[in-house]
């Protein structure tokens, strides 16, 4: 009996990549069929159609979210690479830094909202890119890099949160709005195509690539409630699962 209710993270990718499974999306409401052939896992890790709608689904929503949003901050953090025994050891921490650092962020900055993406550099090591907002990040910010005095604070509050030294932060340009960064920030990492940098396919099962505050990213990807998801075998035997 094939059921992917167990199935989840690089699981369900290799599933996918095998093409034994059948999948069919019925509007509950309609009872359209909205999908019907090879199962589909839709997951950022998997290269092609599945990476090209997860990103194409991330991207709306957030652009979504960001409307009404001003003062924002573009930054990165990254990890102080000779300090970690392995890039395993970095997905699994990154979580918690980030919970560290947030919290600061929240109390010393009055961060109001944020997205977060990370990524993998080719050569090993992971690091974010942030977007965050909030009238006191923004003031400190400098335009750029150089301007700004209170890189110094940025850079010290990640050291001591646990991250490298090496981070970097700046205004988002007044003329471009946050929907623009945002969309940029996602469709950039979302594939990976940059030289140096590309997704991270090898972090373990249950590693959250994007993370966000309350709201920014509501993850509706995976609960279309008016949707029924029926898997199946080849051979026939069906398995309805609500992904
Ligand atoms: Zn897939």
């Amino acid at each position: 009996m094939n059921t992917l209710q167990q199935v989840d993270g690089p699981r369900r990718v290799e599933v996918c990549k095998s093409k034994k499974l059948l999948m069919t999306i019925i509007n509950k409401v309609t009872g359209e069929v909205v999908y019907d052939g090879l199962y589909q896992c839709r997951s950022w890790r998997h290269r092609g159609p599945c990476q090209d709608y997860h990103s194409k689904k991330i991207i709306a929503r957030a652009v979504d979210s960001v409307g009404g949003l001003h003062s924002g901050v573009f930054a990165t953090v990254t990890f102080a690479q000779k300090d970690w025994s392995s890039a395993a050891a970095q997905y699994h921490a990154c979580g918690h830094l980030w919970e560290v650092l947030r919290h600061r962020l929240r109390r010393k900055w009055e961060m109001s909202a944020y997205l977060l993406v990370w990524e993998k550099f080719r050569k090993g090591g992971l690091h974010g890119h942030l977007i965050m907002f909030g009238p006191q990040l923004w003031q400190k910010a400098g335009e750029t890099e150089h301007q700004s005095e209170w890189v110094y604070d940025w850079r010290r509050d990640c050291e001591q949160c646990g991250f490298g030294v090496v981070a970097y932060m700046q205004r988002l340009k007044e003329e471009l709005t946050p929907e623009y960064y945002v969309a940029k920030c996602l469709a950039y990492s979302a594939k990976g195509k940059d030289k140096d940098y590309e997704v991270p396919t090898d972090a373990p099962k249950g590693f959250r690539r994007f993370a966000a505050s309350r709201g920014f990213l509501q993850p509706e990807w995976k609960s279309p409630d008016n949707h029924q998801v029926i898997i199946r075998s080849k051979d026939g035997v069906a398995s309805p699962v609500i992904l």
